[in-house]
C-alpha cells in the first residue's frame, strides 16, 4: 500500500557529475518491510541507496518518507527519518562501543536491548570489536536515531555466515520494534531468500524484477543466469 508507504521512489534517475547510472527506478517500501537490493557489481545498488539518501544529485523523479518528498527545505527537515549504513562500518575505532553510541544520539540502553552482543563490549573501543559487533555498532548507531527508513549496505560482507545470519535477525527485529522500512544491499540470493521480504534485482542501472520471497528460493538459477552472472 503505497500510500501508507514508508518509502516511495518514482522514476528515480541519479548518478555522478552529469553522468546518469541509476535510470527511472521506482518501488516502495512498507513500515516493518524488508526489500532486498540483489544485483552484480556495478549494478548500481550503492548509488541507488546514496540517491535515496540524497549524497547524490538526482536528475528525475521522486523521494518519499512517510507520503512526504524530500526535497528542498521539506529534504532538510525530513532528512534525520533517512538512516544509512555504507560498507566499511562507520564508526570511530579508537572511542568506546558507549561513546560511539551517545556521539550519534543513539540511547544505550535501548541500543543493548536491540543487540545484546553490544552490552558487555560498551566500555571496549570499538576498533577491537569483531567485525560482525562492528556491523552492528553500525547498525545500533544509526537505528538510535529511529529512522522511518533505512537504507544497508552490504551488511554480510566480509563476514562469516553465521555472524551475517545473527545481524539480518537482529535487523528483522529492528524493522519490526521501529516500524521502519528497511532496503537492504545484499550480494548473497541464500540470504536474501531467507531475511527479505521481497527482492528488486538490479541490472546496469535499471531494476529488472521485484520478486517475492517465497519465489527467491525456488527462481535462484534463473535469476543468476537472467540477471547476477558473471560479467
Ligand atoms: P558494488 O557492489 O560493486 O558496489 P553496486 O551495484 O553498488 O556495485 P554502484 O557502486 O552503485 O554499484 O556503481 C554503479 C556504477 O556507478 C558503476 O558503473 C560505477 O563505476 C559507477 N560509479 C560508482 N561510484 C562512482 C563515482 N564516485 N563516480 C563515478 N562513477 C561511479
Amino acid at each position: 500500500d503505497a500510500a501508507g508507504a514508508a518509502l516511495e521512489v518514482r522514476g528515480l534517475t541519479a548518478g555522478y557529475g552529469s553522468l546518469a547510472v541509476i535510470h527511472d527506478v521506482s518501488f516502495s517500501v512498507g513500515r516493518g518491510e524488508i526489500v532486498g537490493l540483489l544485483g552484480r557489481n556495478g549494478a548500481g545498488k550503492t548509488t541507488t541507496l546514496m540517491a535515496i539518501a540524497g549524497f547524490l544529485g538526482r536528475y528525475g523523479g521522486e523521494v518519499r518518507v512517510d507520503g512526504t518528498p524530500l526535497v528542498g527545505p521539506a529534504y532538510r527537515r525530513s532528512r534525520g527519518q533517512v538512516g544509512i549504513v555504507l560498507e566499511g562500518r562507520s564508526t570511530f575505532p579508537s572511542l568506546t562501543v558507549r561513546q560511539n553510541l551517545q556521539l550519534a544520539g543513539a540511547p544505550v540502553d535501548e541500543a543493548v536491548e536491540l543487540f545484546p552482543e553490544l552490552r558487555t563490549k560498551l566500555p571496549l573501543k570499538a576498533g577491537v570489536l569483531s567485525g560482525g559487533e562492528q556491523q552492528m555498532l553500525a547498525l545500533a548507531r544509526t537505528v538510535g536515531r529511529h529512522p522511518t527508513v533505512l537504507l544497508i549496505d552490504e551488511l554480510s560482507f566480509g563476514l562469516a555466515p553465521a555472524v551475517s545470519e545473527r545481524i539480518l535477525e537482529r535487523l528483522r527485529a529492528v524493522a519490526t520494534a521501529l516500524s521502519a522500512g528497511v532496503v537492504l544491499v545484499e550480494q548473497h540470493i541464500h540470504f536474501a531468500a531467507s531475511f527479505v521480504d521481497r527482492a528488486l534485482i538490479m541490472n546496469e542501472g535499471l531494476v529488472r524484477a521485484e520478486i517475492p520471497a517465497a519465489e527467491l528460493a525456488a527462481r535462484e538459477s534463473e535469476i543468476e543466469r537472467l540477471y547476477l552472472g558473471g560479467v
